[in-house]
């Protein structure tokens, strides 16, 4: 479908908004992908109500017509991976490649979950008392609403949307403003799927007005939030209030450590991707890198030599590694990051410089500082940006201890090739995701995806355990 401007999808119909935000690529502000229409509250209101009656027939459909719909739009995004891959580059940033891997990866969301609805497997178990029989199935959450960030459009939305679909719910879905194409390109593959009107529902718009409808509505039954700390802080205190079921992604300030027995190789590889992939703009991103004394100097100069082979620039141009950062806000907030780790004392090793290319964009060259510790701001809190700060420690102890001590808990890594530093680490890293001699960045779709302390709340996303939020138990007794 093209158009000049592209609508809201409520209760089965592309709608006009209330007003329309111009979607501006920020590798190139000449660039207007297209004008987004902007729903306001009542149109929130009425895509929740629409959700409501779509659900009661979603709900009734045959698995097989589940297993179909989700297969279908899996298939449809990994075909269409380059195009809508480069639509993602051009909107959110990122380079071509991360832009495609992105949209092939919410394709196998969607057949996993397809897999998934076939696998819905009740219990049967003898009651306590004599005649009786006890069987427990799950049933649908019902309409939940979905809030998803700017950093990944397609992902965030697919690893929320097909579950939701699969387990018989209906969607209410908000996008983040900054990012509404991709949005709208999935949005327009399920409205063509038959789908009871109603059952899937689009309403672009800022989070302020739209989300806010949302989290604040006691017509939904499940609010599954992806996004920043502060936000998702409103997002659990509002729903508590309406005592609806909420799950929350929230940020980190994940750290790898870098023992003196590391593979030097693969440990500045791990780092380099870890931290600056995506132009650092990753929730699970290894913004600290904790190293031991011994091999410290030398992971400095090796991670400063591979970093000045990384290419930044366009995210469409053959070559380039890191593209553009993701607007301008986000540009200004990483240059005050740069700024805060030079005042707390930290060495620029190499990185920070703005540049300018062909086209008027946000870039920035990633950068490196060494001599921080880890009570430094910069250590603290999440910037989002392409800044990888080191933190040398004496020794393994002294590397878990600082690893921990924060208040986030996604991801944690260490590169050693010590299985009892890596066993230990194992067990005793406090976040949800541990990687050994991998980056902190980058993980699978048949598993669960979660973290620990300020970084989530509530059941696990992704894999098998995806069904914990998305249905709700049923035990019934039976008397023959
Ligand atoms: P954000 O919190 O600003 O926005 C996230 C979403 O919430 C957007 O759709 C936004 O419009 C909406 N929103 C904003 N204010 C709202 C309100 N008052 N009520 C309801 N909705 C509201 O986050 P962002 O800047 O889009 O994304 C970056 C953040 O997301 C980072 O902190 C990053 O770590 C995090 N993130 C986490 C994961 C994860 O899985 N843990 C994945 C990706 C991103």
């Amino acid at each position: 479908m093209s158009e000049s401007i592209f609508r809201n999808y409520i209760a089965g119909e592309w709608v006009e908004g209330a007003g329309v935000v111009a979607n501006i690529s920020p590798a190139d502000t000449s660039d207007v992908i297209g004008q987004y229409a902007q729903a306001d509250k009542a149109q929130t209101q009425a895509a929740i109500a629409a959700a409501n009656l779509g659900q009661q027939e979603w709900q009734k459909s045959g698995l097989e017509q589940r297993y179909s719909v989700l297969m279908s739009i899996g298939d449809e995004l990994i075909a269409r991976k380059d195009e809508l891959g480069e639509l993602l580059a051009r909107e959110e940033g990122k380079t071509l490649a991360e832009g495609a891997g992105e949209i092939y990866r919410s394709g196998q969301f969607f057949h996993y979950y397809a897999a998934e609805v076939l696998r819905q497997m009740g219990e049967t178990a003898d009651s306590v008392r004599p005649g009786i029989e006890v069987e427990t199935r799950r049933e649908p959450v019902g309409v939940v609403g979905i809030i998803t960030p700017w950093n990944f459009p397609t992902a965030t939305g697919a690893w929320k949307i097909a579950p939701a679909l699969a387990f018989g719910n209906a969607v209410v879905w908000k996008p983040a403003n900054q990012v509404p194409a991709s949005a709208w390109a999935l949005t327009e593959i399920i409205s063509r799927q038959g789908l009871p009107a109603g059952t899937f529902n689009l309403v672009m718009g800022p989070g302020a007005e739209v989300g806010d409808v949302l989290i604040n509505s006691r017509d939904i039954n499940a609010l599954t939030f992806t996004g920043s700390l502060e936000t998702g802080r409103k997002v659990a205190a509002a729903t508590a209030v309406n005592l609806v079921k909420c799950q929350l992604e929230m940020g980190s300030k994940n750290a790898l450590v870098v023992l003196d027995d590391a593979d030097l190789d693969n440990a500045v590889e791990c780092a380099v991707n870890g931290a600056f992939g995506g132009t650092g703009q990753k929730c699970t991103a290894s913004s600290r890198l904790i190293v031991t004394e011994g091999i410290h100097d030398r992971f400095v100069e090796a991670a400063k030599a591979r970093m000045q082979k990384l290419v930044v620039g366009h995210p469409l141009k053959e070559g380039v590694h890191i593209g553009a950062v993701a607007d301008a806000r986000q540009m200004e907030q990483n240059l005050e990051y740069l700024a805060l780790a030079k005042s707390e004392g930290g060495e620029l090793v190499c990185g920070g410089q703005v540049l300018n290319e062909d086209t008027e964009g946000y870039y920035m060259q990633p950068a490196l500082f060494t001599g921080t510790t880890n009570d430094m701001r910069i250590n603290r809190e999440e910037a989002f940006a392409p800044i990888a700060c080191v933190i040398k420690v004496k020794d393994y102890d002294e590397a878990l201890a600082t690893l921990n001590d924060t208040n986030f808990g996604l991801t944690g890594g260490i590169c050693t090739q010590s299985l009892k530093y890596a066993t230990d680490f194992k067990r005793n890293a406090k976040t949800g995701c541990v990687m050994i001699n991998l980056p902190t960045a980058g993980t699978d779709y048949h598993v669960p995806f979660g973290g620990r302390k300020d970084s989530s709340f509530g059941p696990r996303e992704q894999g098998t355990y995806a069904k914990e939020f998305y249905t709700v138990v049923k035990t019934t007794y039976m008397r023959a």
